[in-house]
């Protein structure tokens, strides 16, 4: 894994497409072998196709994003990373129209920022009992031993952490 982060920004206009008419849509994908968001996450393989619609409200966003993003088992807690695939629907709503405070909308300069809506959904798309493989043994509780690694003569005491 390369460790150098690749921070590319993943702004993108939708301001011009305020002044099209209702039901005007148009589609767009992106494709980033590595990419650093923002503050804390990288992603690799980075897959989306979107759809920008315009809609009464605003301008709607449908996606279909995948990305690999580092992930930690549960068994035996080694660094590993995690395919997430997962749809995306979000309204960028006119300033107007913004009624709960998690309605996201439109900014000023019409410019969003798909980084941190990629990064939200990537994080909550997440496995929450990642095993690194689906055959894993987990550490040794007696002496904390990698049991993918060597056997630690504890075999009789050992459970599998699951949690
Ligand atoms: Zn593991
Ligand atoms: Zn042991």
């Amino acid at each position: 894994m390369n460790i150098e982060k690749k921070r590319i920004p993943l702004k993108t206009n939708i301001g011009y497409l305020l002044n099209k008419p209702s039901g005007y849509s148009r589609d767009a994908e992106l494709q980033l072998e590595e990419v650093f968001i923002e503050p804390d996450l990288n992603v690799w393989d980075l897959d989306v196709k979107y759809r920008f619609s315009r809609v009464q409200e605003g301008i709607l966003l449908q996606a279909q994003l995948s990305g690999r993003i580092p992930a930690q088992c549960v068994r035996c807690l080694c660094d590993s990373t995690v395919m997430v695939t997962t749809p995306i629907e979000e309204i960028y709503f006119f300033p107007e129209k913004v009624l709960e405070a998690t309605d996201l909308a439109i900014p000023d300069d019409g410019y969003i920022d798909l980084g941190e809506l990629f990064r939200d959904y990537l994080l909550l798309g997440m496995p929450i009992n990642f095993v690194c493989k689906p055959d894993c043994k987990g550490i040794c509780t007696v002496c904390g031993q990698d049991l993918n690694l060597k056997d630690c003569g504890h075999t009789d005491n050992r459970i599998i952490l699951e949690e």
